[in-house]
């Protein structure tokens, strides 16, 4: 049940403590009561704010008994419609909004919103292609209210109803408060919501109304409180976000921490987009690093919730991006895309991107970019702007040192396993495939090639040669075999001379596969022998198969070795 409430603080700054003013007793509401109901009844006391000498209602009355059924209607009397118009023309000359390029495009939007907007009398002076919101809870003006209105919150003002229409159309150009700022228990919160909904570069309309007049000097002192107050707003804005900058930078410094101690690269890449996402309220992250075999900034990693058809658009924008870093920008900022010279054509793909170089002793060495930005606790999608950049920037400072360390152990990795001069696999390696592949071909029942392939150098004199020849030789012969054999065939150097091979599903491998090699072998010989006069190169095969010469690892290791020329 709702009842009036006595106020014990002042509206405007808080402070408790009134001086009375004016006590009438007990009258009657200004409210439209139906016809056979009663008229509500309540105290009318006016007092004075001690501190900030604001002159207000001792009493609040709930907004149901007053506005639920509202009897005054701004199109009924041409001298309220004259004035509404008057006012229209001031807003439009001072806020100037562009017709937008149609509803069903989330681009080019923009909207004017009247708070408290009666039967819309005023909102359909606003011109043509101008969106045109209104809130209005008093049931009876409903159906007039709609008329020629894009959007109608049939309620008192708050943020929440329009976010979905916030994160299709971005912020309200203009909102006006015409003749119900007065009517405000909380006029502070009622502004701050209003900069939630309003463009860095809207206007706000407040009409007051006095019987003779403002004087030149009131206008002047009315001047410094909007500027006192739209000074405010900015702080308490600032101040919002300041604290969930700090809330971010700390998230980063947890996840940065996690990010660093993974070395394996695939899943730091995927952490390093998930947290992108969720430290910058993102909804989708790309990740390129470079190719050192192309030369290319591939696609490494996406998180997001796009569906397979538009990752592409949002890949084709995030090549745009990445290109302009690589030719030297420091970071790429859109904040809206739709507004941006040379962004437009992604407009409805994202709105807004943000994307940051990874680099490496001077070296772009990847690229992070984050896209659509939806803050915390909201539904609807704002810009990126400086203080997100400088707060990703922070971020992208672990990513680089995390993707640093992991190439560089992945390479050490790589090395332990992999002989320096061939960059072919070890012997340590090979054994563990030999097992691998041999488990395989038992379970899948198919034929296994072992083979052996011993390559002795035999160089005359020249104890001292600039270069060692003999290694030489083994690097060619090594490039020889890895380009005779199948993607999936095994080369490995066992030993100083000697390569061992695996050629799993050979099923006809003893016959086509062993000529071969030795062919390509012999061949590769005479072209070294062209080069390299007095070489001469001894070569020796062993092979073994599975299941013919054995089953087991030690039978065919053994067969295999039984080396003929
Ligand atoms: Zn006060």
């Amino acid at each position: 049940m709702v009842s009036p409430r006595r106020r014990t603080t002042c509206r405007a700054c808080g402070h408790a403590g009134f001086a009375p003013v004016l006590s009438l007793g007990t009258q009657s509401l200004t409210s439209f009561p139906l016809p056979g109901q009663p008229t509500r009844r309540g105290p009318l006391e006016a007092v004075l704010c001690k501190r900030c000498k604001l002159f207000q209602m001792r009493w609040t009355y709930p907004g149901s008994w007053l506005y639920s059924w509202y009897g005054y209607r701004s199109g009924v009397n041409p001298i309220m419609v004259r004035a509404l118009r008057d006012m229209a023309e001031r807003v439009v000359e001072l806020a100037r909004p562009q017709p937008g390029t149609g509803w069903s495009k989330l681009c080019g939007m923009q909207w004017v919103l009247d708070i408290g907007s009666n039967d819309g009398t005023y909102l359909r002076m606003m011109p043509e292609g101008v969106g045109r919101v209104g809130f209005e809870p008093a049931r009876n003006l409903q159906p007039q209210a709609r008329e020629g209105l894009t959007l109608l919150v049939d309620d008192y003002f708050s943020v929440s109803p329009l976010r979905k229409w916030i994160s299709g159309y971005g912020k309200a150009k203009v909102v006006t408060a015409l003749a119900m700022f007065y009517d405000l228990d909380r006029p502070a919160a009622f502004l701050r919501d209003v900069a939630r909904v309003l463009r860095e570069d809207g206007v706000l309309v407040i009409q007051m109304t006095s019987a003779s007049g403002i004087p030149q000097e009131r206008v002047a002192a009315l001047d410094e409180a909007a500027m006192l107050l739209s000074d405010s707003i900015g702080v308490s804005l600032r101040e919002e976000s300041a604290a969930l900058r700090m809330t971010k930078i700390a998230a980063i410094n947890e996840a940065g921490i996690n990010i660093i101690s993974t070395l394996d690269l695939l899943r730091l890449q995927k952490l390093v987009a998930t947290s992108a996402c969720l430290i910058m309220e993102a909804e989708s992250c790309v990740i390129r690093l470079l190719d050192a075999a192309t030369g290319k900034y591939a696609i490494r990693d996406f998180y997001g919730m796009k569906a397979e058809s538009d990752q592409k658009d949002l890949f084709r924008m995030d090549k745009k991006a990445v290109t302009e870093v690589l030719k030297g920008a420091s970071s790429i900022l859109v904040r809206d895309v739709a507004e941006e010279e040379g962004w437009k054509e992604f407009a409805g793909i994202a709105r807004t991107l943000l994307c940051l170089p990874l680099k490496s002793d001077g070296e772009i060495i990847g690229t992070v970019s984050i896209f659509d930005k939806f803050p915390h606790k909201t539904f609807y999608s704002t810009s990126f702007n400086n203080d997100d950049r400088g707060t990703f920037e922070k971020f992208i400072r672990y990513v680089e040192k995390a993707i640093g360390n992991a190439i560089a152990f992945e390479r050490n990795d790589r090395l332990k396993n992999l002989d320096e001069a061939t960059g072919l696999p070890t012997l340590k390696y090979f054994q563990g495939r030999l097992h691998h592949e041999l488990s395989r071909a038992k379970r899948f029942k198919r034929r296994l090639v072992l083979m052996i392939c011993e390559v002795t150098p035999k160089l005359t004199g020249r104890e001292f040669a600039a270069v060692d020849r003999g290694e030489i030789v083994v690097k060619r012969l090594a490039s020889v075999l890895r380009g005779s054999l199948r993607e999936y065939d095994v080369v490995a150097r066992i030993s100083e001379w000697k390569f061992g091979m695996i050629l799993p599903e050979a099923e006809d491998g003893r016959m086509s596969a062993i000529p071969r090699i030795k062919k390509a072998i012999h061949t590769e010989v005479e072209e070294i022998r062209k080069r390299i006069k007095d070489v001469r190169v001894d070569l020796r095969f062993g092979h073994a198969s599975y299941p013919e010469d054995g089953d087991d690892h030690e039978k065919l290791i053994f067969k295999s070795n039984i080396l003929k020329m």
